[in-house]
């Protein structure tokens, strides 16, 4: 199986306006494209499994929810209510905290709530450099730098790949900042909550955790849980290794920073919250309660195993003495093949699909041709990958910047994706009998 639907397009082009049919013909490329025929290998993305599609595609995404469950503004929410009061229920139990606010529609949407709440104009926040892989919403260019609040760089250390945890309680405590962010969407090594929490505390700064990237790894107890670590707050998208639909969510245990926040969310950065979300989101939450460990422990082990592979493949594959990764992430430094611009459009003539990414060694100006690859496995475990396939994928990585023919590559690829159409990690249930009686728009 391919695509779920076959559409018939020549009928559709009896019945419709061509550049309308045209419309339909280009989504449905795409979805064959990037679903069943390329390797994924973008790590902030993910496919939710056809039982959470099943409950996103529901008359919800119609409706509009202003206000906290039970006390909204419009009618007709009882039972988008039922389902928010439970998510934020299963979440809370799921993470092992308190609070749990589901409404920020994104991940950039939770700081911005986060950051206001705890800065104002003119204050100061310390954040993670780009070289440990913040996020553009944690710099002036993005929301932080909306809020006027001024972005100091924690200290980098470039031979640990990580946040310089000595330099950076000094600077704590010279700065006194309002807050401190940690987490990035660029790291291989969890960043050190627990050393520069206490710090934070003593001059009375939250510490703030953006686990965007790690959310699903989170859950499946192969990360470092940030509260637990003693960080205030945590900040997250639903989608990455989480592997939910697009949106965002925020944790806390603190009952004053959660009013607050709460109070922030809405009516500041939201007013529909985009309700399909909900029960979306809390379909993977039971997924990953009953799966999120097997899922999450075998992208550790995919992540370490490609790594390896593509070094032995002759690629830079960055972090070597450290093991290479303790994430879902593999960093490459391509800059001997013509860099990342380069060699992520070639691979994508090959479908197999990456992003170009600053590496600690390049200066930020470098951002058009960085020396960077990013690769995260979390997508094409998800697919059902293992350490095996994986070597594989580095062995098709290593004929593109051998100067292999794409496209020839491409064939490869395309026979080799055949054997990873189904969604792992997910309940054994055929939907396709429900499908075909009630005509659910699954994804095609
Ligand atoms: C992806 C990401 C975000 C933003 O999330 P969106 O859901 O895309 O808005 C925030 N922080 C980090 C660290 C990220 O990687």
């Amino acid at each position: 199986m391919v695509c779920k639907v076959v559409v018939d397009f020549s009928y559709l082009e009896a019945k419709l306006p061509k550049d309308l049919v045209n419309v339909l013909e280009i989504v449905y490329t795409h979805n064959k494209w990037r679903r069943y025929e390329t390797i994924n290998l973008i790590a902030s993305e993910n496919v939710m499994s056809p039982l959470a599609e099943m409950a996103y595609m529901s008359d919800m995404m119609h409706r509009y929810a202003e206000g906290k469950p039970k006390k909204r503004y419009y009618q007709g929410l009882v039972y988008v209510d039922e389902i928010e009061i439970k998510l934020m229920d299963v979440m809370g139990d799921l993470f092992n905290v308190k609070y749990v606010e589901p409404r920020a529609i994104s991940g950039t949407i939770a700081n911005a709530t986060v950051f206001k709440v705890l800065g104002e104009y003119g204050s100061k926040a310390l954040i993670a450099p780009v070289q440990a892989g913040s996020h553009v919403s944690h710099t002036k260019y993005g929301v932080l730098g909306a809020l006027g609040i001024e972005h100091i760089e924690l200290p980098y250390d470039a031979e640990e790949m990580n946040i310089d945890v000595d330099k950076a309680v000094k600077l704590i405590e010279e700065v006194k900042p309002k807050f401190i962010v940690l987490g990035g969407s660029v790291y291989l090594f969890p960043h050190p909550v627990k050393e520069l929490a206490d710090a934070a505390h003593s001059v009375g700064a939250k510490l703030v955790y953006d686990a965007a990237h790690v959310l699903g790894l989170i859950a499946g107890k192969r990360w470092r849980h940030p509260i637990e670590h003693g960080a205030d707050i945590v900040t997250a998208s639903t989608h990455k290794t989480f592997p939910g639909p697009q949106g965002g969510v925020i944790f806390t245990n603190d009952e004053k920073l959660y009013k607050a926040i709460a109070k922030t969310v809405f009516p500041v950065f939201v007013s529909n919250h985009h309700l399909h979300r909900l029960p979306a989101t809390l379909v993977t939450c039971y997924e990953m309660k009953y799966f999120g460990e097997a899922y999450a422990d075998q992208i550790i082990r995919n992540a370490r195993a490609f790594a390896e592979a593509l070094a032995s493949e002759g690629f830079k594959v960055l972090g070597e003495h450290k093991g290479y990764t303790m994430s879902h992430q593999v960093l490459l430094d391509v800059s001997d093949y013509g860099g990342g611009a380069k060699i992520a459009k070639l691979l994508e003539e090959a479908n197999i699909i990456v992003n170009k990414n600053l590496i600690p060694k390049d200066p930020p100006t470098a951002i058009k041709n960085p020396s960077g690859l990013r690769l995260g496995v979390q997508e094409m475990t998800r697919w059902g990958m293992k350490e095996d396939d994986f070597r594989e994928v580095a062995r098709f990585m290593r004929m593109v910047v051998e100067g292999k023919d794409p496209s020839e590559v491409k064939k490869k690829v395309i026979e080799f994706r055949k054997e990873f159409t189904k969604v792992h990690y997910t309940f054994d249930v055929d939907l396709v009998k429900i499908d075909s009686s009630e005509k659910l728009p699954l994804l095609w």
